[in-house]
């Protein structure tokens, strides 16, 4: 079995007996989905493969056909296809429709279906993490204009938490999605991520989420003022690796209560799974097979 493999894979039909999910990017190489849902998919059973495709931007509508035809149930889809998979499907679920981008592919009865769980995979991410539910919460999102941000921004929008306060360093990204946004009984506030703007708020929030990529590389800066951070705040980071980030090491010297993206990471791919096969895999197995 290989780490990855690729279109000319697909068309040679050079995968392993029984490769029926995949996760799609470029690159794909790092991506930690494979061993979780294989740990998953044997501890149920159930004959399948999970594997690595490496799919140059431009091809991802023959990869879906060629893995139509060979039997794949669906797949995940990593940066950068998250759109161009969208405008290969022909079903999608109500939260794409919003978000303008797919993370899970499921194809069924000849039809390409796309879904997102991102959103879903943070609201139970939570839960796990903090034993909290968000609604009637004031929320800050760091980065919310991003692909993850506008996810957990339109999940919590839906989930009914009071105060949604929607940061992005781009302001015209926020407000194109704030429009797209359905009315519900949550406040919702667009800004900037200067300093000046945080510390305005972020007394009023109790839970500040980070979806801004600002924490993956060591020598980035904090996404927001360290000032800004007290005991009274939960602090999510949607960032995994690393697992204690600048922000949530802050945090933490602060008195917060702080939690990496594993759990965000391992609920959207759980739900994909259910997605796929119609079974609930063991969310614990999956967290083991990638710690390991
Ligand atoms: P993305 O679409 O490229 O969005 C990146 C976000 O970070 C944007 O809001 C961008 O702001 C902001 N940003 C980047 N550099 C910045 C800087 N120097 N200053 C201020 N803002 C900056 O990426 P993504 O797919 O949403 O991923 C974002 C993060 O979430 C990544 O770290 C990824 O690993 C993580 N993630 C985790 C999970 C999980 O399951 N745990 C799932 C998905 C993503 P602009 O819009 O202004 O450029």
């Amino acid at each position: 079995m290989k780490h990855v493999y690729t279109i000319d894979d697909l068309r040679e039909k050079a995968l392993p007996v029984n490769a029926k999910l995949a996760v799609l990017g470029y690159p794909v190489s790092h991506s930690a989905s494979p061993q979780m849902h294989q740990a998953a998919l044997d501890a149920l059973g159930i004959d399948a493969c999970y594997i690595r495709l490496e799919i140059e931007p431009g091809n991802v509508s023959e990869a879906f056909g060629l893995m139509q035809s060979l039997g794949f149930i669906g797949c995940n889809v990593t940066i950068p296809h998250k759109l161009e998979a969208m405008e290969c499907c022909d079903e999608l679920s109500a939260s794409v429709k919003a978000l303008g981008v797919a993370n899970t592919i499921h194809f069924k009865d000849g039809r390409i279906m796309g879904d997102n769980t991102d959103g879903p995979g943070l609201i139970k991410a939570l839960e796990e993490d903090f034993g909290l539910t968000v609604k009637g919460s004031n929320i800050l999102v760091l980065g919310a204009g991003g692909g993850a941000g506008k996810a957990i921004s339109t999940q919590l929008n839906r989930e009914g938490c009071a105060n949604l306060y929607l940061s992005n360093r781009t302001v015209s990204k926020l407000e194109k999605m704030a429009e797209n946004l359905p009315l519900t009984e949550t406040r919702v506030h667009l800004l900037g991520n200067s300093s000046t703007e945080l510390e305005a708020i972020a007394g009023e929030v109790q839970i500040i989420i980070n979806a801004t990529s600002m924490g993956m590389k060591p020598d980035d800066c904090l996404p927001i003022p360290v000032r800004c951070l007290t005991a009274q705040h939960i602090v999510y980071d949607a960032i995994y690796n690393p697992p204690l980030t600048s922000l949530l090491e802050s945090a933490r010297d602060r008195g917060a209560a702080v939690a990496n993206g594993l759990s965000m990471l391992i609920h959207q791919g759980a739900i994909s799974f259910e997605i796929w096969t119609g079974k609930q895999p063991d969310t614990g197995l999956m967290k083991k097979a990638i710690s390991t």
